[in-house]
């Protein structure tokens, strides 16, 4: 059956040095790339992920060493979420306690426990105990022991005006079937996919909208397995939705498009292939500063500007 969900999620975060701390000490995810932001390349880009980088595992970040706070609101994302064994809330309890993160007590929500916490950007990210996932691959560099270990994205929440516009567009474009509502969140799954196969669609009418920043998610992309399953989700979208997206661009890891969804939220289409281990070896990811080839004759004065991170 063909996976489809999240690819990814891309969001803004302060200084560089404390990102990527946060997630691969504190949550223990891969660092499986270390790049910069193709358009703005005094930036740097990290994706973290599972051991090999698969989609529906990588969170994305752009570090801004003086990005003033964003602010939750209307056409944005609320929270990010992971998945742990069914087992591991009491461990990542004491863990979020020992390392001072702010966190709230363990909740059920669609009958799952969840635990909500923030980053230190004040990012809103949450673990939810998924039962009979402990023999699933996991990542383990010694931080977090392999049976605790974050396995992928379980969703993502939006908060939006109204839900079904948004809400078409998960079914018509990418796959997604409605599943269940509970108060005031209706939750979308995408087939059998499960990396990053939930989207909850939060509707909270009359609150303020979003302001962009720290601890904001920039884009969500939605997986295509291919280039021709992305011109057909592109064309669907045109010709059902009136939507159109940007050109396709070669972000040397995925290929990607761009649209604006109707609730605000920036929607990315990104492709399967080519993955992470296209320009390094597989057990050496995220090591290195890779650059994409248009950018590699600029390397020592892009090297110069970005913050130094160990
Ligand atoms: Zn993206």
């Amino acid at each position: 059956m063909r996976q489809n969900g999240i690819h990814h999620v891309t969001a803004i975060a302060g200084p560089a040095q404390r990102n990527l701390d946060f997630y691969t000490r504190t949550l223990g995810l891969r660092l499986v790339k270390k790049t910069v932001n193709f358009d703005d390349p005094s930036t740097f880009h990290f994706y973290f992920g599972d051991e090999a980088g698969q989609p529906g595992t990588i969170l994305t970040f752009f570090p801004w060493e003086h990005a003033a706070p964003g602010r939750l609101g209307i056409g944005e994302t609320q929270e990010t979420v992971f998945r742990v064994p069914e087992g591991s809330i009491g461990y990542w309890t004491h863990r979020l306690v020992e390392k001072g993160v702010s966190h709230e007590v363990p909740q059920k929500r669609f009958g799952e426990t969840v635990l909500a916490f923030k980053d230190p950007d004040g990012m809103r990210l949450a673990l939810v105990a998924v039962p009979g996932i402990e023999g699933e691959p996991a990542w383990s560099d010694g931080e977090v022991p392999v049976e605790h270990a974050i396995r992928g994205f379980h969703s993502v929440s939006l908060l939006l005006d109204k839900a079904a516009p948004t809400g078409a567009i998960l079914t018509d474009v990418f796959g997604f079937t409605e599943i269940g509502r509970e108060e005031s969140v209706t939750r979308y799954k995408a087939g059998d996919t499960a990396l990053g196969g939930i989207v909850d669609l939060r509707e909270a009418g009359g609150f303020l909208p979003g302001r962009p920043g720290a601890g904001t998610v920039h884009h969500i992309a939605f997986r295509a397995e291919n280039d021709e399953v992305q011109a057909q989700m592109v064309e669907k979208l045109l010709r059902n939705h009136g939507i159109r997206a940007t050109e396709q661009k070669d972000r040397d890891y995925f290929r990607a498009v761009y649209f604006r969804e109707p609730g605000g939220l920036l929607f990315e289409i990104a492709t399967d292939a080519p993955g992470f281990a296209v320009d390094e070896p597989a057990d050496a990811l995220g090591q290195a500063l890779k650059l994409p080839r248009f950018l590699e004759p600029n390397r020592p004065a892009i090297e110069a500007v970005l913050p130094k991170v160990a």
